[in-house]
């Protein structure tokens, strides 16, 4: 095996944290202020109450205010929207989150355009994606925030920086692909999106000084799309339920044998991890790579939510 860079999200997600309560916790002694993250869940899907979940808890330890609001399946989306206006209107709340998927009787966007665009920390309001595009200070969705940050990172460690460096994205979505490319055009890279039309999709990320891979397809990233050297973050979070590719993907690995034959599946993202060692500079893993970084990135928009409302 190489002696590629491991990205530890996990470590850097835990520096952020840190980071985080020791400024709520002068927030609170110097100005008497607690900042208050408001986490939405409609309906009981499975990963949506971990993610809610996992929300709730890291606010609270940082020191903010989690305020939870968990409604049942059958909620109209009036209903929704009525919620969503008493949460813009309360000054302990600096920041929305509406967990989606959301039931079919309610419409996303609409939930999404009720928000405060100053209280929207997901970054998806049309405001916000609006001064991303126009360079002007709003949230901006946590999971490229947090792998720019990951990125300047791993930069200043090599003692460079991310201006100048080929980025190919591949997946072009709202919530990652395309916040990522206006995060990274800030960051003076060249960027090229692709995605699932993209003719020759290797040819076209072995240009890359960066990958990164938002798909949601387990092993699409493989050693021919990688170039010698190149750093790769994996976006990707797939449960791989058939043996056949978890032994094709991490061969002789006994750890993730042994998860397969405790769970019937294992996680895994969007790059073939093990076959692309020997090539990358630098690869982010799944679990434990962007996944930490994304909820750290949240509870910080809160407090720099807060900040703001408060002229700090
Ligand atoms: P999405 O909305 O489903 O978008 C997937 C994108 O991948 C689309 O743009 C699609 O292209 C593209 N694509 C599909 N097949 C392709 C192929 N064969 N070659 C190239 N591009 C292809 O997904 P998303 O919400 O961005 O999420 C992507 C993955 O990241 C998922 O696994 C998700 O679970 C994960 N995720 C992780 C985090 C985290 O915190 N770590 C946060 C968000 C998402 P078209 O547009 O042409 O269909």
């Amino acid at each position: 095996m190489s002696d590629s860079k491991i990205i530890d999200g996990k470590a850097f997600a835990e520096n952020l944290r840190k980071d985080i309560a020791a400024q709520v916790a002068a927030m609170k002694q110097g100005h008497g202020l607690t900042p208050g993250l408001a986490v939405v869940l409609v309906g009981d899907d499975p990963a949506s109450r971990i993610y809610v979940g996992s929300k709730a808890k890291q606010t609270k330890e940082v020191g903010m205010n989690s305020f939870e609001h968990r409604l049942p399946d059958t909620t109209g989306q009036a209903e929704l929207l009525a919620l969503i206006g008493k949460l813009n209107r309360d000054p302990a709340v600096n920041g929305i989150l509406v967990q989606l998927p959301l039931p079919r009787q309610i419409d996303p966007q609409a939930v999404i355009d009720a928000i405060d665009p100053d209280k929207d920390v997901d970054g998806f309001h049309p405001t916000n994606v609006g001064r991303l595009w126009v360079d002007e200070p709003g949230f901006t969705p946590a999971t490229p925030t947090g792998i720019i940050r990951m990125l300047r990172e791993h930069y200043a460690e090599e003692g460079g920086t991310l201006a100048g460096k080929e980025v190919v994205i591949v997946g072009r979505s709202a919530i990652v692909g395309k916040p990522m490319a206006g995060l990274l055009l800030r960051e003076h890279c060249t960027v090229t999106i692709s995605h699932s039309k993209t003719k020759d999709l290797a040819a076209v990320c072995r240009r890359a000084d960066v990958v990164i891979a938002a798909v949601g397809r387990p092993g699409l990233i493989g050693p021919d799309h990688i170039r010698e050297g190149a750093v790769v973050v994996d976006v990707g979070i797939n449960r791989v339920k058939d043996a056949e590719t978890v032994a094709r993907m991490f061969p002789g690995d006994p750890k993730k044998a042994a998860q397969f034959a405790d769970k019937g599946s294992i996680l895994t993202g969007d790059v073939d991890f093990v076959a692309i060692l020997d090539k990358a500079g630098a690869v982010s893993p799944v679990p434990g790579g962007v996944g930490p970084l994304t909820v750290a990135m949240l509870v910080a928009s809160t407090l720099a939510s807060s900040r703001r409302r408060q002229g700090l």
